[in-house]
């Protein structure tokens, strides 16, 4: 467990993906090959020649308040579309439990964004209906991200078999009334500040939490590995806007390293977050202490 002023931070493991290193297109892939020392094991396995990509969920509390961010990608759903996430046996649920998380004690599940991975456990199996994992939270979702992945707005031109995320995760969290739709610069409560951090996906929302003269960013997927860290111009191929992804990548780390904010993203390897520090005209990954 980590602390950030009042705040205790701690993780749930769904999975450990293994990614192909054309994650970033039009990688020169001698750059892998100077940085390997360091991006292994964690980050890189070089025998195999793929990146590792963690699926987590973060769990923040104070007092006697719970927030998840983000769900991990779900069991026994149906992704055609995207294997990887396609009818599995994670049981990410077992998992929180293990951790000592009771979903009926949860009072926020705080969706970074609405990509396949990281919504899959809004939702659980119930006969043959979804129901909301967290039944006494309030989750919170972008406006745009909504309107990206309706099949009635945003997804109505992109294939049927995209729509099931929205249909599994969302609709049954929408319709059993339990979302607040956010622009993503609301507040959360004392010290805990949204922050929006569009380009990966339009609505994507970050988290700042403060406390004490210390501060932690969720900022989910601005980027995937750390190496991007040192090469904050890589774009992984899911960034949906590769201009904004950049952009928001520059603002991020620049944030990062004035304020010496700790960045908490969503597939980084163990230790699972770092920090940004400046070095020559760019930045240096300083791995978090390994507390989680
Ligand atoms: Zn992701």
């Amino acid at each position: 467990m980590l602390e950030i002023g009042d705040f205790r931070i701690s993780r749930v493991e769904e999975v450990v993906l293994d990614e192909p290193v054309d994650l970033f297109a039009g990688l020169d892939e001698t750059i892998i090959a100077q940085n390997r020392e360091w991006m292994e094991p964690h980050y890189y396995n070089g025998e195999r020649n793929v990146l590792q990509s963690m699926i987590h969920v973060w769990i923040l509390r104070r007092g006697d308040r719970t927030i998840i961010i983000d769900t991990g990608g779900g069991d026994d759903r149906d992704r055609p579309l995207s294997p990887r996430f396609h009818m599995q046996k994670r049981h990410l649920d077992r998992g929180l439990i293990a951790a000592g998380v009771d979903p009926e004690a949860v009072d926020t599940v705080f969706l970074t964004h609405l990509h396949v991975d990281h919504v899959g456990w809004n939702t659980k199996r119930e006969g043959d209906r979804w129901v909301p994992m967290f039944p006494n939270a309030r989750y919170i979702m972008s406006a745009k991200e909504l309107e990206a992945r309706d099949p009635e707005r945003g997804a109505a031109s992109k294939p049927p078999a995209s729509w099931n995320t929205y249909l599994d995760t969302v609709k049954p969290v929408l319709d059993a009334g339990l979302v607040d739709v956010v622009e993503g610069t609301e507040s959360l409560g004392d010290g805990l500040d949204m922050v929006p951090i569009p380009g990966h996906a339009p609505g994507m929302t970050g988290l700042r939490v403060r406390s004490k003269g210390q501060e932690a960013f969720f900022i989910t997927d601005v980027m995937h590995q750390p190496i991007q860290i040192l090469y904050p111009e890589w774009n992984s191929k899911y960034c949906e806007n590769q201009d904004m992804a950049r952009e928001t990548r520059a603002k991020v780390l620049k944030h990062a390293a004035d304020e010496g904010a700790l960045l908490l993203p969503s597939h980084f390897g163990r230790p699972f977050g770092g920090y940004a520090r400046r070095d020559g005209g760019g930045y240096r990954f300083e791995p978090a202490p390994d507390v989680m």
